[in-house]
C-alpha cells in the first residue's frame, strides 16, 4: 500500500533523504477527488522522475467566501487507489491548520496575469494558488512539478512565479483529459445534475467550433468568439462567465489569431462553475 504523510516536517525529511540518495522528485499538486485527468499527470511524472509525490490538499486560501470550499468532494480512499494505479510513490496530505497556523500572514502574488479571465471573477484565487504551491515547493522540494493545461491560466501563473522567484523546479504542462463527449474531466463535474451534465458538453463543442473556424482560415478573434457564442446558446442551463481569446503565456487578449492563441471560457451550470480551453494554431 502507498504511503501517506500528513506531517510537514516528516515530508521535508523524506524529500531530503530521497535527494541525498540521488533520486529526482516530482510533485503533482491536487485538491483530491482524483480522476483520469489527475491520473495522467501522475503517469507523466512517473515517466520523468524517480519519486512521485501527489499532494492532496483542498486549499482554503484559493476559494472565495461564497465558493464551494465546504462542499468540495473529499475521498482519500479513492485517491489512494488512483495514485497507486498510476504508480505514484507517496501522498502528501497536510492539514489546513498546519499549512495555515494561527498568525499566518504571508502570501505570494503574481501581478498582471492574475487579474484577467478567472482572476477577474475570482479576485484572490490565484494568490491562494501561488501561495500554496510555493509552500508545497518548499516542503517537498521537487525537481519537477506537473500541472494540467485545463487550468491554463494557473499553469501560466505558476510558470511565471517560478521564473520570477528563481525557484529551481521545472514545470511541465500536461494535456487536458476529456470525457467521451468532450467535457473536460473535473472534480466539480460530480456536482452537475443529469441534465446539466448532459448540456455541459456544449463547452467543448463550442471550443471545437472555434478551432474549426481557425483551421478554415478565419483569424478575427471577435468573429470567432461570436460564432462560438452561438454554439453555446444551444444550452439553456449554461450561464457564461467569460469567453476570450488570449495569448497563452501572458493571458493578454489577442485580436487576430494568425500567430496563434488560446480560446478560454468559464461557465456556470447551476451552482457549478466549469472552465475549459483549446489552443488555436494560427497559420502565421
Ligand atoms: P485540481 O485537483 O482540480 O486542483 O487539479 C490538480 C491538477 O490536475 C491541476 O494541475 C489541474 O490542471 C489538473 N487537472 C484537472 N483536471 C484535469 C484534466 N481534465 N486534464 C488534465 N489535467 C487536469
Amino acid at each position: 500500500m502507498i504511503d501517506i504523510i500528513y506531517d510537514i516536517q516528516e515530508m521535508s525529511r523524506l524529500s531530503e533523504e530521497k535527494r541525498s540518495e540521488g533520486l529526482t522528485i516530482g510533485l503533482v499538486p491536487t485538491m483530491g477527488a482524483l480522476h483520469e485527468g489527475h491520473l495522467s499527470l501522475v503517469k507523466k511524472a512517473s515517466e520523468c522522475v524517480d519519486f512521485v509525490v501527489v499532494s492532496v490538499f483542498v486549499n482554503p486560501t484559493q476559494f472565495g467566501p461564497n465558493e464551494d470550499f465546504e462542499k468540495y468532494p473529499r475521498d482519500m480512499d479513492h485517491d489512494i487507489s488512483v495514485v497507486e494505479s498510476a504508480e505514484g510513490n507517496l501522498i502528501f496530505a497536510p492539514t489546513a491548520s498546519s499549512m495555515y497556523p494561527d498568525g499566518y500572514a504571508t502570501y505570494v502574488t503574481v501581478d498582471n496575469l492574475t487579474d484577467k479571465l478567472c482572476g477577474a471573477s475570482r479576485p484572490k484565487h490565484f494568490s491562494g494558488v501561488t501561495t500554496v504551491v510555493s509552500k508545497l515547493f518548499n516542503i517537498v522540494r521537487p525537481h519537477h512539478a506537473f500541472f494540467g493545461m485545463k487550468d491554463a491560466q494557473q499553469l501560466a501563473v505558476i510558470k511565471r512565479m517560478t521564473r520570477d522567484l528563481d525557484i529551481p523546479v521545472e514545470i511541465t504542462g500536461c494535456p487536458i483529459v476529456r470525457e467521451p463527449d468532450g467535457l473536460a474531466m473535473s472534480s466539480r463535474n460530480s456536482f452537475l445534475s443529469a441534465e446539466e451534465r448532459d448540456q455541459a458538453s456544449v463547452l467543448f463543442r463550442s471550443l471545437q467550433e472555434a478551432k474549426t473556424l481557425v483551421e478554415s482560415g478565419v483569424t478575427d478573434a471577435a468573429a470567432i468568439i461570436n460564432r462560438t457564442g452561438n454554439v453555446l446558446e444551444a444550452s439553456k442551463l449554461m450561464k457564461l462567465d467569460y469567453i476570450e481569446i488570449v495569448d497563452p503565456v501572458n493571458m493578454t487578449p489577442v485580436d487576430d489569431v494568425s500567430g496563434g492563441g488560446m480560446i478560454a471560457l468559464a461557465a456556470w451550470f447551476g451552482t457549478t462553475r466549469l472552465i475549459d480551453n483549446v489552443l488555436l494554431h494560427g497559420k502565421g
